[in-house]
């Protein structure tokens, strides 16, 4: 395992890029969210500085034995951002296009999303650069315990705790958290959440993203204009996707179009997801519902310039830019992916007033139900989806609510608020270690 610097960040390849510049280097990116909530809250500047860049990232080679019996390695990182708050928290994603500079920035992301929900936490975030459909079910299992191994002394319950990311699940959970028990030589549920239920996983984590999602559109619904049946557009299909779809379908809006990583379907007139769902584990792509005639298939990059009230990017990060902005026909936008809308892409969604609902306050759901889990593992006490429905609906409103408010008061962006909010949180826990006022003086 080796140390690797910082300052190297290498490029992703994200869908929908304008150019080269606009999504290159996405932490500087991410960073200039925090830099303008800045200008609206008084904070010492020794917290930029602070926060400016990550406090550890770990690279890692993982070899792991093939079934054909062949040896193969994959490149891995682990990124704690920031533990001010608590011990570091956020997903594991397995992805070809994984990069150290997206990993970091995810955990710049998860350290102001638990600051946003007030949840005991630091930011943190891993990968392994896989096509995880290409290997078979062992040799997965093989590289998720690889994973542990090679990230043993940096992971922990009092230190950080992964999580599922994209492409990453249950099971697998199941699979790294046997390992770390393994090493440590005892059982240690609280290692890492999105486990299986029997193996001390929380009741209600896998629709939490989405659902907290929908308590802040709910909330804020009034505020939103968004009276009656809304139509719907949701781009990618995967966990987040999914339930979002069934939340809204279910109080009577219209799904219009839907899309994944291999196509798009559009009607309307309005889908059904679950006939999607099933048409989709049937054949591959959410357009094998198409094949009956129940919907159109679209080009999916048109997905997002959909005729619609309520667009819901879904699937990974850049997909909203500069280049696409400007269709976007949808009033308001919920961000359940991570980073979905570059800072480019932001400014032009402002010009046109369409309101955004940002990611480190709509999908913050799943991390939530995540601290559940691990306070849950802690107590060795186990809740009824019912305490854990109405504990995330709670804190859902309540920052809901609060991040409006501070959009109205100081006339800014519902993003830029959001930030203030991370901001004055992560503030308060490092200025109580003391200021350079407090020692200058
Ligand atoms: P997932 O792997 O279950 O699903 C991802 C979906 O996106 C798949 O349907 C895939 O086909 C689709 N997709 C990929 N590229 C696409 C493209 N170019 N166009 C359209 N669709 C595309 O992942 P998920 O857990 O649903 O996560 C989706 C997003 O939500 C990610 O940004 C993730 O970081 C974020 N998120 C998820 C959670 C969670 O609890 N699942 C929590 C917070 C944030």
């Amino acid at each position: 395992m080796s140390s690797v610097s910082t300052k190297a960040r290498s490029a992703i390849s994200p869908t929908g890029s304008p150019n080269h510049n606009e999504t290159a280097d996405i932490l500087s990116s991410a960073l200039t969210r925090l830099e303008a909530a800045a200008r609206h809250v008084s904070i010492d500047s020794d917290v930029l500085e602070k926060l400016r860049y990550p406090k550890e990232t770990l690279s890692a080679r993982l070899m792991i034995r093939m079934d054909d019996g062949s040896r193969r390695s994959f490149l891995a990182w682990r990124c704690r951002y920031d533990d001010t708050r608590g011990p570091t928290k956020g997903g594991i994603r397995y992805h070809p296009e994984a990069s150290m500079d997206e990993v970091q920035t995810l955990a710049f992301w998860m350290m102001c999303k638990c600051a946003v929900t007030n949840l005991p936490y630091g930011g943190g975030k891993g990968a392994v650069r896989v096509d995880p459909h290409k290997l078979s079910k062992a040799e997965l299992e093989r590289l998720s315990r690889a994973y542990v191994h090679a990230f043993a002394n940096m992971i922990g319950p009092d230190r950080d705790i992964p999580a599922p990311d994209v492409y990453t699940n249950a099971m697998i959970m199941g699979w790294m958290a046997d390992e770390y028990s393994s090493l440590v030589g005892a059982p240690c549920p609280a290692v890492i959440t999105g486990k299986p239920i029997t193996l001390g996983g929380s009741l209600g984590r896998d629709d939490a993203t989405s659902l907290g999602g929908y308590y802040v559109l709910n909330v804020l619904a009034k505020d939103l204009g968004l009276q009656g049946k809304q139509r719907v557009a949701i781009q990618g299909f995967g966990n987040a996707g999914w339930h979002i779809a069934r939340l809204l379908h279910a109080d009577g809006h219209k799904i219009v179009a839907i899309s994944d990583s291999r196509g798009a379907i559009a009607n309307p007139d309005g889908l059904d997801p679950a006939a999607v769902l099933e048409a989709k584990n049937r054949g591959g792509s959410v357009t094998a519902y198409a094949e009956g005639g129940k919907a159109k298939t679209i080009d999916p990059e048109t997905l997002i310039a959909t005729d619609c009230d309520i667009l819901v990017p879904a699937a990974l990060e850049n997909t909203i830019t500069s280049r696409n902005a400007g269709s976007v026909r949808a009033r308001i936008i919920l961000e359940l992916a991570n980073g979905p809308v570059t800072p480019s892409g932001d400014k032009i969604l402002q010009d046109k007033k369409i309101i955004v609902l940002p990611d480190i306050l709509a999908n913050a759901g799943g991390v939530t139900v995540s601290y559940f889990e691990w306070v849950q593992n802690r107590q060795g006490y186990y809740w009824s989806l019912e305490e854990v429905q109405s504990k995330l609906r709670v804190i859902m409103e309540r920052e809901g609510r609060l991040i409006w408010q501070i959009s109205r008061d100081k006339d800014i962006d519902v993003r830029t608020a959001a930030y203030v909010v991370a901001l004055e949180r992560l503030a308060k826990a490092i200025e109580a270690h003391g200021t350079q006022n407090y020692f200058a003086a």
